[in-house]
């Protein structure tokens, strides 16, 4: 199946309807996150390259955005860890030229440290990198790094970005019950954050079928208390809701294919996305199921639709 690197809109907790761009093929990442909703990493790495030539993002780029010139803002993320991509600067300022959309980036934050990642991040509006752990021990259970990085190195680029950086900073932080939910990390973590001054942080935890399936999500109540201990910057963010919008056209299933190409969706995920109702989505998913070319993963009780080569250990 050929999968484009400019898809959706897809829906957003965040951004609301958002056209990822996705620069990285899957799954190259500097982490193994246990919770990834890509699935696992194939090939973990540090080295920048131009994996996908520049020019053919931005072609798809400018089709996408003629396609949907709503979008309530253009991020890019997807299959891996974007920053690998050493043309990422060059794709922000021209998509920066094509769109008056705020142009997102959504991080691991693992390679801040380097001067040419952060001087290439500039032009976005806002940049979102994770921070799920302080202590090296946790950093190594949770996120599963390249043997090179260190959580002490990823906090001080982090640091070091926030100083420079004349746009908005949300940092992410996602817990997994049992793994970074204890009182002495999320006070390291406080800490951590204390330093870092982003502009929100924004508590998550796991939401989708992830990599590992004993990477469980964290209460409501624990997430209220973890909130309250990272202070007043920090908010927990909501679930995905169907938005209200009158039926449209039926998406094409290459367009479906498109959206569940990098992580499981549920029928509301890929309506809410494509601007449809679910119901009709859902029966057009059923049917790739049908044919083969999409899986059912069960997660927390919902059905969530995935390609049925996705690195999951769930069925
Ligand atoms: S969650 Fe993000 S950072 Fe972690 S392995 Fe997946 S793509 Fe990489």
């Amino acid at each position: 199946m050929s999968v484009r690197t400019v898809f959706g809109p897809v829906p957003s907790r965040r951004f609301g309807r958002s056209l990822g761009v996705d620069v990285i093929p899957r799954k190259l990442c500097t982490l193994d996150c246990v919770y990834c909703e890509v699935g696992r990493t194939d090939k973990r790495g540090l080295a920048r390259r131009e994996y996908i030539p520049t020019d053919i993002i931005l072609k798809e780029l400018r089709a996408a955005l003629a396609a949907h010139p709503g979008v309530d803002c253009v991020t890019f993320s997807g299959s891996g860890e974007p920053t690998l991509h050493a043309g990422l600067g060059d794709l922000l300022r021209a998509a920066r030229q094509m769109t008056s959309a705020p142009l997102v980036v959504l991080t691991n934050g693992t390679l801040l440290w380097k001067e040419d990642v952060r001087k290439d991040l500039t032009t976005a509006d806002i940049v979102c990198p994770s921070l799920d752990a302080v202590s090296e021990d946790v950093f190594r259970r949770i996120d599963r790094p390249h043997p090179r990085l260190t959580a002490v190195q990823v906090i001080e680029g982090l640091v070091e970005f926030r100083r420079q950086f004349q746009g908005k900073m949300w940092l992410e932080v996602l817990f997994v019950l049992g793994m970074n939910d204890h009182d002495e990390e999320v006070w390291l973590l406080r800490q951590a954050i204390d330093r870092i001054a982003p502009d929100k942080v924004q508590i998550n935890t796991v939401v989708r079928p992830p990599a590992e399936p004993w990477a469980h999500p964290v209460s409501h109540e624990r997430l209220e208390q973890i909130r309250t201990m990272l202070g007043p910057r920090a908010e927990i963010i909501s679930p995905t809701r169907e938005r209200s919008c009158a039926p449209a056209h039926l998406p094409s299933d290459q367009e479906m294919l498109d959206v569940v190409a990098r992580r499981p969706m549920s029928a509301v995920d890929v309506a809410a996305g494509l601007g449809v109702d679910s119901a009709t989505v859902a029966s057009a998913l059923d049917a790739l199921v049908a044919s083969g070319r999409l899986r059912i993963v069960e997660f927390e009780g919902n059905r969530y639709y995935a390609l049925p080569e996705a690195g999951f250990a769930v069925n």
